[in-house]
Order: C-alpha cells, then sequence, then structure tokens
C-alpha cells in the first residue's frame, strides 16, 4: 500500500506578484532549433504505453485507449488504460483516503507544490509543446499558448490560494478573535475536453488541489496523453498517493458514474452544453448516502460573433476574424463562428476576407502550417455536414470540403459562408471547426439583436470607432468575454477571467480573483478571547 504522505520537499514560494508568461517567439532561428529537437525528442517517444495511477499504484486495463495523431491517423500517440466501471470505487476509495492529510497540509505547502509544478513545466516547453502538435495537431503558436496558461494557471492559482488563506474578516468583535477561512471541499471530478488538453486540465487540477482537495481526474479520451505527460510532473514533484488519481476512460462510463458517486463532492468540467447540461442532471440527483448538494463547475460551449460597424478599421476587423474563425482549425470554445457586418461594408469586409483565408496554409502542425487536422474522423464528418448544410443555406465564398491534399490525416480546407441568416442551423449552432457564418446586418443595433440572439454567451467582439458604440455593446452585448477592436480567441491568464453566459456555463471565470472560491467552502469561526 502506497504511503499517504510524500516525504517532505522543501518550500518553493515565487516571490512577487504574478506576471504573465511570455510566449515563445518562433521567428527565431534558436527557438525553432529548440521546437525541432523537441518534436524529434518526442517522436522517438510516440506510442508508448501509459499507466493508470490509482492511490499512487500503477496499473494497468484490458481495454485499451488509442490516441493517435489527427494529422498521421495511423501513428500512435499514446497507448492508454481504458478505466471503467470496476475501477469506479477504487478510485473514490483512494481519493477519500488522501484527503484527511492532504487537506491539512499548510496553503504554503499546497502552493509550493503547484509553483514546483510551473517550474518543471517551464523547463520542459517545448517538449510539452510537441506532445500538442502529435496528439492534438496544434502547430507551434497554438501549442505554446495551451502551454504557457498552463503555466500561467499554476503561478496564479498557487499565489490566489496563499492570498486566501490569510483573509481578514471585514470586522473584529472586541473581545474575540474572528476569522474567515476556505476549507476544502473533499473529492472532486475533474473532466476537462481535448481541445486545451493541457491548460484546461491543468488548470481544474491545480484549482483543485491547491485548495486541498484530492482529485479523480479523467482526460479527455481524444488528449490523455498530454494529461499523461503532466501526471508526470505531478508525480516528481512528489505528489502524496491519491490525491490525484490518474484515470484515462470513456466520458459515458466512467466519466458518468464518478459524477453519480454519493461521495463526489464537486464537478469541474470543461467540454459541450449538452454533455454539460447531462452532469449538472446527474449531480442533481441524491445518491443513497450522498450528504451534500455536488457543486458543478461547468464550462460550455459557445456561438461567438464578431460584430463589425461601418465604422470601423475594416483591414484590422478581417485580420481578427480570420484569426479568431480558423486558429486551431476554429476548434476554441471562444472561435469566431459568425461575422455579423453592417451592410454598408458588408461587400467590402467579404472582398477582403476572401483572399486573407485563402492564404491559410494546411498541412503537418510539426511543420507548422497554419492550420492542422481537426480532432478526429467523428468530428470531420460531423463539420462537413454542417458545411453541405451551409451550402444549402448560404453563398459559399471559399472553402468548402475536406483538403485531401493536406496529407491522410482530418483537414477540413477554412470555409467562409456568406448570407447566412439569423436564426438558420449555420447561425445557432456550435460546429467546432473552420467554418464561419457571415451575417449582414441593417445596422450596428441590428447587428447587437443577432449577436445577443443565440442560447450561448461566451466570447465575442466588436469592431468599431464610435466611443458610443463601443460603450452599448459593453452594456448590451451579453457574453461573459467581450472584446473591443480585438479578436474574441486569446484570453489571457489573470487579464481576462475566463466564462461565459447562458447556455455557456456557470460563469466560473477560470483565472479570475474569485475562481478558487468555487473549490472551497468558507467557515466562519468566531471565537472568544480568554
Ligand atoms: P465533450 O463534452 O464531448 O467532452 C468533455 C469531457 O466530458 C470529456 O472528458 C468526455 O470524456 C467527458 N464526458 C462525456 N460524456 C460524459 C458523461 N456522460 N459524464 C461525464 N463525463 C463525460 O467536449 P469535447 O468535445 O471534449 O470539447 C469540446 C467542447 O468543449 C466544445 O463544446 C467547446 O465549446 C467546449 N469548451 C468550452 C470551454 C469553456 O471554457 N467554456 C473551453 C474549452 C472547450
Amino acid at each position: 500500500m502506497a504511503t499517504l504522505e510524500a516525504p517532505p520537499m522543501p518550500l518553493v514560494l515565487h516571490q512577487g506578484p504574478y506576471t504573465i508568461e511570455p510566449m515563445i517567439d518562433f521567428s527565431t532561428e534558436e527557438n525553432q532549433r529548440k521546437m525541432r529537437a523537441a518534436l524529434d525528442k518526442v517522436r522517438a517517444e510516440l506510442g508508448r504505453e501509459y499507466d493508470m495511477v490509482i492511490g499512487g499504484k500503477h496499473s494497468k486495463t484490458t481495454e485499451k485507449i488509442r490516441s493517435i495523431n489527427p494529422a498521421k491517423p495511423s501513428q500512435l500517440v499514446g497507448l492508454h488504460q481504458n478505466a471503467g466501471a470496476a475501477e469506479v470505487e477504487p478510485t473514490m476509495q483512494a481519493a477519500l483516503q488522501a484527503f484527511p492529510a492532504w487537506s491539512r497540509r499548510s496553503a504554503e505547502e499546497r502552493a509550493s507544490f503547484v509553483f514546483r509544478v510551473a517550474d518543471i513545466i517551464r523547463e520542459r516547453r517545448f517538449e510539452f509543446c510537441a506532445w500538442l502538435v502529435f496528439e492534438v495537431s496544434k502547430n507551434w503558436g497554438e501549442a505554446d499558448a495551451d502551454i504557457a496558461e498552463t503555466i500561467d494557471f499554476c503561478e496564479l492559482y498557487a499565489r490566489e490560494a496563499l492570498r486566501m488563506s490569510k483573509v481578514e474578516t471585514p470586522a473584529q468583535l472586541p473581545g474575540e478573535r474572528d476569522r474567515l477561512m476556505y476549507i476544502p471541499l473533499g473529492v472532486g471530478a475533474v473532466i476537462p475536453p481535448w481541445n486545451f488538453p493541457c491548460a484546461i486540465m491543468a488548470g481544474m487540477t491545480m484549482a483543485s488541489i491547491v485548495m486541498g482537495n484530492t482529485v479523480v481526474l479523467k482526460p479527455s479520451h481524444d488528449a490523455p496523453t498530454i494529461a499523461a505527460k503532466f501526471f508526470e510532473v505531478l508525480e516528481e514533484c512528489g505528489l502524496p498517493a491519491g490525491v490525484v488519481n490518474f484515470c484515462p476512460g470513456s466520458g459515458s462510463t466512467f466519466g458518468d458514474a464518478i459524477v453519480a458517486h454519493p461521495k463526489t463532492r464537486y464537478i469541474a468540467f470543461t467540454g459541450s452544453k449538452g454533455v454539460g447540461l447531462h452532469i449538472n442532471q446527474r449531480a442533481a440527483e441524491q445518491q443513497p448516502g450522498q450528504l451534500w448538494i455536488k457543486r458543478t463547475i461547468l464550462e460550455m460551449g459557445g456561438k461567438d460573433a464578431m460584430v463589425i460597424d461601418a465604422d470601423s478599421d475594416l483591414d484590422a476587423a478581417v485580420e481578427a476574424v480570420a484569426q479568431a474563425a480558423f486558429g486551431y482549425q476554429g476548434q476554441k470554445c471562444s472561435a469566431c463562428s459568425r461575422a455579423i457586418v453592417d451592410e454598408k461594408v458588408y461587400d467590402e469586409f467579404l472582398a477582403k476576407l476572401k483572399p486573407r483565408v485563402e492564404k491559410i496554409t494546411l498541412g503537418d502542425p510539426a511543420e507548422n502550417a497554419n492550420m492542422a487536422a481537426v480532432i478526429s474522423e467523428s468530428a470531420m464528418n460531423k463539420i462537413l455536414g454542417y458545411i453541405e448544410q451551409g451550402k444549402k443555406d448560404g453563398r459559399l465564398i471559399t472553402g468548402g470540403g475536406r483538403a485531401t491534399n493536406a496529407g491522410e490525416g482530418y483537414f477540413i480546407q477554412p470555409t467562409v459562408f456568406a448570407d447566412i441568416a439569423p436564426k438558420s442551423t449555420l447561425e445557432q449552432e456550435e460546429i467546432f471547426g473552420p467554418v464561419l457564418a457571415v451575417i449582414k446586418a441593417r445596422d450596428f443595433d441590428h447587428a447587437l439583436e443577432i449577436a445577443n440572439d443565440t442560447e450561448f454567451g461566451l466570447t465575442g467582439a466588436v469592431y468599431a470607432n464610435s466611443q458610443e458604440k463601443i460603450d452599448r455593446a459593453i452594456q448590451e452585448f451579453h457574453v461573459g468575454n467581450l472584446y473591443i477592436n480585438r479578436k474574441c480567441t486569446g484570453a489571457i491568464v489573470g487579464a481576462h477571467p475566463f466564462g461565459g453566459f447562458n447556455m455557456s456555463g456557470t460563469d466560473s471565470k477560470a483565472g479570475g480573483p474569485d475562481y478558487l472560491y468555487l473549490y472551497s467552502q468558507g467557515k466562519s469561526v468566531g471565537e472568544k478571547l480568554r
């Protein structure tokens, strides 16, 4: 039986306020050389098998998950265990057993652990990027944004946990010592998506453990290798057994059973609307032996719009729309999938957008093409279905199908449809691929009305010059993350606390000053002085 206590490690407490991790400049020869070296190193490790880790014990299951390279589907990236019904109870017991000791560690010890994790990932920055290139088809810059965000989450949450451990009550009664403590919740189920498979997976896991919770981590079926690499770092940093349990498995079996387990105290989920709502419902049913209302932290999909006013810098708007719609193949929850353009500049906007999109290169992410493959064959088929719908409902401007010349992988051409009507399928449903709907608006009021007319409320952007219109958008554009004269993707930890309204989630604001409260509960103590 593995011991619950890790050997003591010296405290690593980073000093000074949180600062944003700079991005790697891949235009320099030195960084290009380092990235190619990292790709070679990782290429040599492809196809390895990774264990499941429950309560510090490494094990294997008979059934396996094969994680493949979407740009070269015949290439195995990692072979993983497939946790199922039999693993649910042992995993929960391991997490429960680890909870008392971990929850009593000081905030400094837990923050020190998270700072150490940040240091190691920073050292292996290029290697971590390379794993994302192979496993989820991110080009170098997209991969680096994911890894930089991972480091940012660690650096911010460790500092935030230290701050919250020293909070003072607004008043002290005479003759009393009055305190407010943020105590851990218990065992959390951490269920991330594949599209930011390092940052989101690590962010929800680090937020959990820095606040003293223990975790059942079920990475996405499509991206378990990067999670295994991250878990190796946790082990290297002296992770006590059971504090994080690494269980790749299917969402609908293992994930669902962990959500429903009576001892699960909270669920930190990021993924699609349908699965998020299902988890919310499952979590709401009281199970025999369940003592609490399960907390759900749900970050879900979007149908994000960029509004282009007649009086705006059209060249800048076109550039921003192209980047936000097609960066990482449009597979960001924040991706621009609707450009809503004032009719006075509509034709000009389209005339400028078409050549810009046609400049996008498609190919191997290891060679740093602008766009690479979408995550899987089923995702590709779903996106192609939307493209066929678009051909019926709108005017194809560019793209419109699979890009077979880019390689054997799941490549889809960057696709733009004009004249998409408000309320139509392409205007309302999250596609999660490189498909942009351009919608004509009568004026700025009409554009805002169309932008808000969806069940989602995640990100949005406005290109306008008039301060009055900008102020109106700030008041009226109902999204969790609004950007003015800037693209609607690329939220930066600390600067743009992230999360959406309505069907986009529970407004959890990852990377913001309130996020860690979701992973704790407040206990007030009034103690009479003797
Ligand atoms: P998904 O909903 O298919 O899966 C997300 C996770 O849930 C995976 O780990 C999956 O295995 C698991 N899961 C599936 N069914 C489950 C069940 N019944 N019980 C428990 N777990 C279950 O989403 P995805 O395809 O991985 O990710 C894409 C989606 O994520 C998009 O909709 C995107 O907008 C959204 N997303 C949102 C944010 C945000 O911050 N709001 C960020 C990234 C991605």
